[in-house]
């Protein structure tokens, strides 16, 4: 489908060597870099991934930016969760068109973005209004105006309680995960997922406790590890970098109600 490039879209520019640079296309504005410079307007109505020429003769492509390049150059106040987590996260969770999702804590938006672009209707809850704002404009900047009707944002603490009822999935990203999990059990329906994101192996083992004397079955923790290779003729090996932490994930799905009341874990 052609979609030629307009006026105030977000773009990124690759030169030859590969680097990349994120701009707004502005028809009265010019690229400037070590290299020299071109007009925007140059690239207005032409396709992704055209080529232009800077005053120098170097080269640079342009194409629009793909979730992970926006998430990882967005505005942010909190630390957003990493691409390769976010692809997992949408599994583990089961994201679908139309689920209903309560996110909290909801940071710069960058879970939110992907929730919301796998068609989820989102709820956010997030103590802090001026991150509650970024990550609202953060997903209106990158999926459009359309998208603000599947994502709302309340300044809310989700320890203290969760409104919603028959949710689909909770996605969590804040500190204390396990205050959240008796909240969970009446707000989302039976067979609803909860996928927690933890940076510390110490919170894994609060939580796992909480969902062991809880209504949630099929406990699973793991990490992604994605580590990225140098491929160069015959110099094929690991990049020497990478990412070696992020966090963990852990993810639980609720049981329905047991015959005589008993508790799932004191059934076993
Ligand atoms: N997942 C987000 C980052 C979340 S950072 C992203 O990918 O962009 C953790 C967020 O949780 C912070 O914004 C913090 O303000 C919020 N938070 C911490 N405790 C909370 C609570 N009890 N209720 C709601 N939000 C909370």
């Amino acid at each position: 489908m052609s979609r030629p490039l307009r006026h105030g879209e977000r773009v990124i520019l690759v030169d030859s060597k590969g680097r990349q640079y994120l701009i707004v296309l502005d028809e009265g504005a010019q690229f400037h870099s070590h290299t020299g410079y071109f007009d925007h307007a140059e690239l207005i109505g032409r396709e992704e991934g055209a080529t232009v020429r800077s005053s120098t003769g170097a080269r640079y492509s342009v194409m629009r930016p793909t979730l992970a390049d926006f998430v990882l150059r967005m505005p942010r106040g909190a630390q957003v969760i990493y691409p390769k987590d976010l692809g997992a996260i949408l599994m583990l969770a089961d994201v679908f068109p139309g689920a209903r999702v309560l996110e909290a804590g909801v940071g710069s938006g960058a879970c939110s973005l992907a929730l919301v672009r796998a068609g989820a209707d989102v709820v956010g809850y997030e103590i802090r209004s001026d991150f509650a704002e970024r990550a609202v404009a953060n997903v209106v900047g990158y999926l459009g105006a359309p998208a603000a009707a599947h994502f709302r944002v309340h300044e809310r603490d989700v320890y203290a309680g969760i409104d919603e009822r028959g949710l689909d999935r909770i996605v969590l990203d804040l500190p204390e995960p396990w205050s959240v999990v008796k909240h969970a059990e009446a707000a989302l329906r039976p067979g609803g997922i909860l996928v927690a994101y933890t940076p510390s192996i110490t919170q894994v083992v609060q939580l796992r406790e909480a969902l062991a004397e809880s209504c949630f079955e099929l406990a699973e923790t793991l990490e992604v590890l994605a580590r990225t290779w140098h491929v160069e003729g015959q110099a094929v090996r690991p990049d020497h970098r990478m990412v070696a932490h992020t966090g963990f994930l852990t993810s639980a799905r609720l049981l329905g109600p047991v015959p005589g009341g008993l508790k799932p874990a004191r059934l076993r």
